[in-house]
C-alpha cells in the first residue's frame, strides 16, 4: 500500500467523555477498510496484549498505526491528568493535532477546560467531536456555545445531528449538504448518503450559511463569492477550513455516537483534512548539546538522525520496547545509533510498528513517523538518539527536584527482589522519580513530584507488578543548609583496637548561594599534608553532604573548603582522616546558623471568575504569595508559590472552593527557609 500522507494525533477527554470508545471504533473502521494482515510476519503478539486480544483490540499501546485512505494515522495516547508536566508536555509534543472529544449532556467540563488550555499554550490545532448525541439530555447547540464561551474558541459546525436522545439517527454534512446514516447491520460500516429531508432543510441551510460567514472571515475569495451568491466549490471551503485549523483561526466541530456507530468516519475524514502533516506542525526546538545553544530541527528524512524516547512500556518477552518519534533522518534496523543523552551507543536490534492488535516488522522508519526500538538498553524516557555529527538534546535533561517521597516496604521478605525490579522497571519508563534505602530502618524511600506522580508509582508496583508492601504517609523531602562562614578545626584522636588513630584539619564552611550545590576544595599542599590524607578527608566531607547536620536531611548550597591540616608519621592513617572529614563537616555546620529548608511550588490555578476571591484568600491562609493574575475570557489564571507542605489534599480544598470547576498544576520552584523547624 502506497501512502500520501501522514497524521500525529492525540485525543483528548474529560474522563468519561468516550475517549476509549471512539479510539475503539477508529481501530474497527480503519482495520476493516483496510486489511494489512499481510503484511505482518506472523510474530508472536506480545504478551501485555493478552487482556486486550479478548476484546479483538488493544489501545494500551503509547502509539498505535491505522490507516484511513491511504494515509498513516499513528494515534499517541495522552496522559488522562494534567499533574505531571513532563509527561504532559512530551506527549504534547510529539502530536500535531488532536481530536476533543466533548460530551453531548456534560459539554466543556472542567478538566476539558484544563486539557484545552494547555493545548492551547502548545499550539496544537484540534478539531472537536460531541459524542454521545443518543444520551438522554444530550444538547448538541449547548455544548457549541459552551466551546466558544468556555473556551473562546471559534467553533466551525460542519455537521449537524439528525434528531436528538433516543431519536438521534444521523448526521447532516454542512459542506456537501447531504444526510449520513450509519447502517445498523455493518456496525455502522456503511454509510447511506442522501437528500436533506425536508423537515431539516431550513435548520441545514441556515447552519451552512454560518460556517460560510464563518469562513468569509479569513478568505477574500470566499467573502466575493459568498455575496455575489455563486457556489462554493467544496474543495474551497475545505482548504480555508484546513488553513485556518493549522493557524489556529477555528475549530471544526463534528458530532455523533460512537457507541450506537454513528458519526465516527466523518471525523477520520476530518483527521486528515484538517489536521497538520508531521512536517505542518509547530517547529521543533532542541539544545546543542555541546553548548546548550537553541537549534530549531529541520524535519527531513534525508538529514541526519534524531529520534526522541517519549516513552518506554516493558514486556516480559521483548524487554523493554522504546517508543520513538523521528524527527529528521532515518533509522533502520540492525543499526547502532547514539543515544545523545547517555553518551552511549545502542542497537536498534528491531523496529515494530504498533497496530491495534498485533505488531509488525519494519526495516526503517523516517522523520516525522512514531514506531518501537527493540534492543535500547540505557535508554530511558525522554532521551535523544541521533548521530555523532548532530548531537541536539529534544528535551531538558534537568528533572526537577524530587519533593515528596514515601516509604515502600515489602510485606514479605520474598518480595524485596520483585520490589526492587519493578521499582528498575519504573525509573525507565519515568526518569523522574529517585529510590534511596533509610539507612536506620532498611526501608525504601521512593521521591517524586507531587502526590499524584507517587500515587501512580505506588498503585503500579503494587497492581502491575503484583508486589504485596506496605506503604507509607507521603512526606515532604526537606533538605538542610547553613546561612554563615565559619571555620572550624577537627583534632580527631581516638584508640581504635588499642592502637591510637590522629587526624587534624581546618575547614570553612560557608553558604555556596542558592543552586550552587555542595563542593569541597582543599587549600592545603601535598607537603603539608599527603595526597592520600587529603583524598580522605575529601570523602569524608563528601559522604557527610547526603547525611545533613540537624535533621538528617541531605545538604545543599554549602561551600567546604580545606585551610589546614596536620598528620603524625606514626598514628595518622586515611580512616582518620575521613572521619575527621565527616566530623569536621558536621561541627562547623552546627556553628554556622543551619537551618531546614522546605521545597516551594509554582502553583498555576484555574479558575472561573466568580471563585477567584475565594481562591485568593485561601491561598494566603496556606502561605502562599500570589505573583500574578491573568483575566481569560472565561477564567482567570492564577499563579502562585506556595509551601509544598501546604498542599497536601489542594485537589479537593479547591474543588469544594470552586464547586469542582477550578482545577490547578504545580511543579517545584526553589527551596527557601523553612520558619520554625519540622
Ligand atoms: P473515556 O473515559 O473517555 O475513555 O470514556 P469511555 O469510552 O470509556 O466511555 C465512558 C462510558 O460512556 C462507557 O460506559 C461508554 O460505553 C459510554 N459511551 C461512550 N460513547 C458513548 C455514546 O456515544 N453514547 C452513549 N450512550 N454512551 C457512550
Ligand atoms: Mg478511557
Amino acid at each position: 500500500m502506497s501512502i500520501n500522507g501522514m497524521r500525529n494525533i492525540g485525543i483528548m477527554a474529560h474522563i468519561d467523555a468516550g475517549k476509549t470508545t471512539t479510539t475503539e471504533r477508529i481501530l474497527f473502521y480503519t482495520g476493516k477498510s483496510h486489511r494489512i494482515g499481510e503484511v505482518d510476519n506472523g510474530e508472536a503478539t506480545m504478551d501485555w496484549m493478552e487482556q486486550e486480544q479478548d476484546r479483538g483490540i488493544t489501545i494500551t499501546s503509547a502509539a498505535t498505526t491505522c490507516y484511513w485512505n491511504k494515509n498513516q494515522i499513528n494515534i499517541i495516547d495522552t496522559p488522562g491528568h494534567v499533574d505531571f508536566t513532563a509527561e504532559v508536555e512530551r506527549a504534547l509534543r510529539v502530536l500535531d493535532g488532536a481530536i476533543a472529544i466533548f460530551c453531548a449532556v456534560g459539554g466543556v467540563e472542567p478538566q476539558s477546560e484544563t486539557v484545552w488550555h494547555q493545548a492551547d499554550h502548545y499550539d496544537i490545532p484540534r478539531i472537536a467531536f460531541v459524542n454521545k448525541m443518543d444520551r438522554l439530555g444530550a444538547n448538541f447547540y449547548e455544548v457549541v456555545k459552551e466551546i466558544e464561551e468556555k473556551l473562546h474558541a471559534n467553533p466551525l459546525v460542519l455537521y449537524l445531528p439528525i434528531g436528538t436522545e433516543n431519536d438521534f439517527t444521523g448526521i447532516i454534512d454542512l459542506i456537501k449538504m447531504k444526510e449520513l446514516k450509519f447502517e445498523v447491520n455493518s456496525n455502522g460500516s456503511e454509510i447511506i448518503e442522501s437528500d436533506i429531508s425536508p423537515e431539516y432543510k431550513n435548520l441545514a441551510d441556515k447552519w451552512h450559511e454560518k460556517l460560510l460567514d464563518n469562513i468569509s472571515a479569513f478568505s477574500e475569495e470566499i467573502t466575493d463569492r459568498f455575496l455575489e451568491g455563486n457556489d462554493i466549490p467544496a474543495k474551497m471551503i475545505k482548504d480555508a477550513i484546513r488553513v485556518n485549523t493549522l493557524n489556529r483561526n477555528l475549530v471544526p466541530v463534528f458530532v455523533g455516537a460512537s457507541l450506537k456507530n454513528i458519526g465516527v468516519q466523518p471525523l477520520l475524514d476530518g483527521v486528515l483534512d484538517f489536521l497538520p502533516s508531521p512536517f505542518e506542525g509547530n517547529p521543533i526546538v532542541g539544545h546543542k548539546l555541546k553548548d546548550n545553544s537553541e537549534i530549531t530541527v529541520v524535519q527531513d528524512k534525508k538529514g541526519p538522525a534524531l529520534a526522541l524516547v517519549f516513552k518506554i512500556q516493558s514486556d516480559r518477552e521483548a524487554g523493554a520496547l522504546s517508543f520513538i518519534r523521528v524527527y529528521s533522518g532515518t533509522i533502520k534496523k540492525g543499526s547502532a545509533i547514539l543515544n545523545i543523552n547517555k553518551h552511549k551507543r545502542e542497537r536498534i536490534n528491531r523496529l515494530l510498528r504498533m497496530h491495534s492488535n498485533r505488531h509488525e516488522s519494519i526495516e526503517e522508519l523516517h522523520a516525522g513517523d512514531i514506531a518501537v526500538v527493540v534492543g535500547f538498553k540505557a535508554a530511558q524516557t525522554g532521551d535523544t538518539v541521533g548521530s555523532e555529527g548532530y548531537q541536539v538534546l529534544l528535551e531538558d535533561m534537568n528533572f526537577p527536584e524530587p519533593v515528596i517521597s514515601v516509604a515502600i516496604e515489602p510485606r514479605t521478605i520474598s518480595d524485596q527482589d520483585k520490589l526492587l525490579k519493578a521499582l528498575d522497571s519504573l525509573k525507565r519508563e519515568d526518569p523522574t522519580f529517585t529510590v534511596k534505602e533509610n539507612e536506620e530502618t532498611g526501608q525504601l524511600i521512593i521521591a517524586g513530584m507531587g502526590e499524584l506522580h507517587l500515587d501512580v508509582l505506588v498503585k503500579r508496583v503494587t497492581s502491575e507488578f503484583k508486589v504485596d508492601a506496605n506503604v507509607g504517609k507521603p512526606q515532604v523531602t526537606y533538605r538542610e543548609s547553613i546561612f554563615t562562614k565559619v571555620s572550624h578545626t577537627e583534632n580527631f584522636q581516638k584508640l581504635v583496637a588499642g592502637k591510637e588513630n590522629t587526624a587534624e584539619i581546618t575547614l570553612t564552611v560557608e553558604p555556596a548561594g542558592k543552586g550552587k550545590g555542595n563542593s569541597f576544595t582543599s587549600e592545603v599542599s601535598e607537603s603539608i599534608l599527603p595526597r592520600e590524607f587529603s583524598d580522605a578527608a575529601a570523602r569524608g566531607v563528601n559522604n557527610a553532604f547526603a547525611s545533613g547536620i540537624m535533621y538528617g536531611y541531605p545538604t545543599i548550597d554549602i561551600k567546604v573548603t580545606m585551610t589546614n591540616a596536620a598528620y603524625d608519621q606514626q598514628t595518622s592513617s586515611a580512616m582518620a582522616f575521613e572521619t575527621a572529614g565527616a566530623l569536621g563537616f558536621d561541627a562547623a555546620c552546627r556553628k554556622a546558623d543551619p537551618a531546614l529548608l522546605e521545597p516551594v511550588m509554582n502553583v498555576d490555578i484555574l479558575t472561573p471568575k466568580e471563585f477567584v476571591g475565594e481562591v485568593i484568600s485561601h491561598i494566603s491562609t496556606r502561605k502562599g504569595v500570589i505573583g500574578s493574575l491573568e483575566s481569560k475570557p472565561a477564567i482567570e489564571h492564577i499563579r502562585a508559590e506556595v509551601p509544598l507542605v501546604n498542599m497536601f489534599g489542594y485537589s479537593t480544598a479547591l474543588r469544594s472552593l470552586t464547586q469542582g470547576r477550578g482545577t490547578f498544576a504545580m511543579e517545584f520552584s526553589h527551596f527557601a527557609k523553612k520558619e520554625g523547624g519540622i
